[in-house]
């Protein structure tokens, strides 16, 4: 004996009907903190059996929880909500340690997540229906609101503990089971909260996990047993997710990738602007599908924003998100990291210029997957540069002559996710928020990502569906209208009240 010891890092299991179960015949795959390469945990690559399994603990667990009552229902959210605020910090290291960004960041996120179950305990209100008495002689009409029965969702690795919140409180407030499958590169903030929902008294088998890739996606796709399929990840998958339940009779939303523009025009106020231009298109190190990744730079805006932009992007401080010191936290993983930097070398292959240069960030801790803020001037507009989604921390600049331009450029793009204008000016924002073909707007907001009682609406490529994720949209998602038409005879009373 040397002395040392090195303790194996644990398997991950399932959450099946209440039991942390292990996943059948899965390969392992390493969970690593992207920071230094640790190894934190192995999730299985689980397949369709383990998704039947869990599926048939959905359906167990669906007519005593669709008979509970909403009050209680909601009572069990709002229970889930304390348990979530009083874990706040653990939830927090936790996206941080096996996402990357950092951790006042990572609290950003969680603090979202509780509000997406807060909006969620409002289901007494938000689920209720609508009646017309006397639509005929003694006739009724109503239309209520019944769970749709066993709902899925599918997360991308970006924010752990937030995406999954969009659909799960949601679903199960309006009565429905659910199975997730979050993303097998950062499954374990999701563990955390099983066991908070286990806490809060929801049920064994409302709620279960299913951990892996590809397989388990099809065979959420493909189950029987599962009704609704919520996705969110890259514009390519979303695409399949969206074609293959549909075909197979699911009511699906899926929610993909994006390239937003960041829209500057002559008069906007440079050092806000600046700083909302950093905080979006660097923040979580541009893994955000809100993140601006274009400056579309009107007239001389770029020459009046340039100095400013690239001194303070040049003081930004890359390094493990724990480190307070740090302003920018790694990418997700080192193939993320040759990925975008492999992109960055292209775009200067096809003629754009470095205002600032992250390829080989200094003073990063060994073993992690860094890259630096980039800011990429002189693209070509119709470059894949300019065009196509790099989730990486890099910034292109476009410049045009005029805000038609700046629409036009925008417009011409297969995204449709978020978008921002900087300027003074309420003329041209009003034009803007008009004509721009994009589901989520910013006017001097950097990242205009909706509060949880608004809609999260993507269009074109970026999302594929009808119903968006959160806020109203929720409850039309996660329930299906039954519409009942009565006559009750009693001729004789009609209008009684009003005679007497
Ligand atoms: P991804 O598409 O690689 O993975 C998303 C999910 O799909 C994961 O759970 C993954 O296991 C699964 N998956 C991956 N490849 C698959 C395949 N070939 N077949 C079936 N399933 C597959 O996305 P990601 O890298 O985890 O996340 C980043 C992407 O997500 C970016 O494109 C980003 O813009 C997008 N995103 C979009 C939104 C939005 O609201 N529109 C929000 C967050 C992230």
């Amino acid at each position: 004996m040397d002395g040392t010891t090195t303790t194996e890092p644990r398997t991950l299991r399932n959450l099946i009907g209440g039991a942390w179960t292990v996943a059948a015949d899965a390969e392992l795959l390493d969970v690593t903190n992207p920071a230094n390469g640790e190894v934190l945990a192995r999730v299985p690559l689980s397949g369709a059996a383990d998704v039947e399994r869990a599926v048939a603990a959905a359906r167990d667990a669906l007519p005593a929880w669709r008979g509970t009552s909403v009050i209680e229902r909601a009572r069990r959210l709002f229970a889930l909500r304390e348990l979530m605020e009083r874990h706040a910090a653990d939830l927090a290291r936790s996206v941080t340690r096996e996402m990357g960004k950092t951790l006042p960041d990572a609290r950003a996120e969680v603090a979202r997540a509780i509000e997406m179950v807060e909006a969620a305990t409002a289901v007494p209100q938000t689920m209720q229906g609508r009646v017309l008495e006397g639509v005929a002689t003694n006739v009724d009409a109503e239309t209520i609101r019944q769970p749709v029965g066993v709902c899925a969702a599918i997360t991308p690795f970006n924010f752990p503990a937030m995406v999954p919140m969009w659909f799960l409180p949601f679903a199960i407030g309006c009565g429905n089971t659910f199975v997730l499958k979050p993303s097998e590169q950062d499954p374990l903030t999701m563990e955390l909260v099983m066991g908070l929902i286990a806490e809060a008294g929801i049920p064994d088998g409302v709620v279960n996990l299913v951990l892996g890739g590809v397989d388990v996606v099809n065979g959420i796709l493909d189950s029987p047993g599962i009704d609704a399929v919520s996705f969110v990840g890259s514009a390519q998958v979303a695409r399949y997710v969206y074609e293959r339940a549909s075909a197979n009779g699911k009511r699906v939303q899926a929610l993909g990738g994006a390239k937003n523009s960041m829209v500057v025009m002559p008069d906007a106020v440079i050092g806000q602007t600046a700083s909302n231009i950093i905080a979006s298109g660097f923040g979580a190190a541009g893994q955000r599908c809100m993140a601006g990744s274009v400056i579309v730079a009107v007239g001389d805006a770029w020459e009046r924003l340039r100095p400013e932009l690239v001194a303070r992007t040049e003081a930004l401080q890359v390094g493990d998100g724990m480190d307070p010191a740090t302003d920018v936290g790694p990418v997700i993983s080192p193939a993320a990291c040759d990925r975008i930097t492999a992109t960055i070398d292209a775009a200067l292959a096809a003629g754009a210029s470095l205002a600032v240069d992250g390829r080989a960030p200094s003073g990063v801790p060994d073993g992690g997957a860094y890259v630096g803020p980039t800011i990429l001037e002189g693209v070509d507009p119709g470059s894949a540069t300019a065009r196509e989604e790099i989730f990486g921390p890099v910034l292109a600049v476009v410049e045009v002559e005029t805000l038609d331009d700046a629409i036009g450029f925008v417009n011409a793009s297969r995204y449709g996710n978020g978008t921002s204008i900087f300027t003074e000016s309420g003329a041209a924002a009003r034009r803007y928020r008009v004509d721009v073909q994009v589901g989520m707007v910013g006017v001097n907001v950097g990242v205009a990502a909706p509060v949880a009682f608004f809609p999260f609406s993507g269009w074109k490529d970026s999302f594929l569906g009808d119903l968006h994720a959160h806020g109203p949209d929720a409850v039309e998602f996660f329930t299906r209208k039954k519409t009942v038409t009565s006559r009750w005879f009693s001729e004789g009373e009609i209008g009684r009240f009003f005679v007497e």
